[in-house]
């Protein structure tokens, strides 16, 4: 696993951001330090979540804090889907980019956290939004696969834009700003 003091924000475009992520097992200290470097880096864009293969970590790792504290998860998973809710999303890693994203309203989450202790949540609104946003990136699963038509050709040179970027180091912090959810 690469240095986590040079962890970056993978750009849309970035193959990292299209892989599925590997089960964790076992769980070793190494994980335990890139989930708090993950946090960090998430505060430091005013992000609600980040998922470890925004990062280009290979793992099914994810961290978030909605308002209700910070949540460090491990092998995170949908168990239990409930209801509908809209949300407009933005990504760290499609940044000037927001989309309408449709999704359950309560869900339940298993998991286990950073010491390998199962924990099982019970979300809504923000922090379902957020959860099943940063479980969708375990996936290789991006906002723009839920885009309509009609989003999809607003956005369009945005992303050719952006592919272009996913070279470059770092995200510019600025553009992060346009969507107010950040996930
Ligand atoms: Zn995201």
């Amino acid at each position: 696993m690469p240095e986590t003091a040079l962890l970056k924000i993978r750009l849309f475009g970035d193959a990292a951001l299209r892989r599925k992520a590997e089960p964790v097992k076992p769980l070793t200290p190494r994980h335990r330090e890139i989930l708090s470097q993950m946090a960090q880096v998430m505060y430091a864009h005013a992000g609600v979540g980040l998922a470890a293969p925004q990062v280009g970590i290979n793992q099914a790792m994810i961290v978030a804090d909605t308002g209700s504290g910070l949540y460090k998860l491990i092998n995170p998973r949908v168990i239990k889907r409930e209801g509908r809710q809209v949300l407009e999303e933005g990504c760290l890693s499609i940044p000037g980019v927001c989309i309408k994203v449709k999704r359950a309203g309560k869900i339940k989450v298993l998991a286990e956290d950073e010491l390998g202790k199962t924990v099982n949540i019970e979300a809504e609104d923000l922090l379902s939004a957020c959860l099943q946003h940063e479980i969708d990136h375990l996936k290789g699963k991006l906002i723009v696969d839920y885009a309509s038509f009609f989003e999809k050709l607003k956005i369009q040179k945005k992303l050719q834009e952006l592919k272009k970027k996913a070279k470059d180091e770092g995200v510019p912090r600025a553009e992060t700003k346009s969507c107010p959810l950040q996930l």
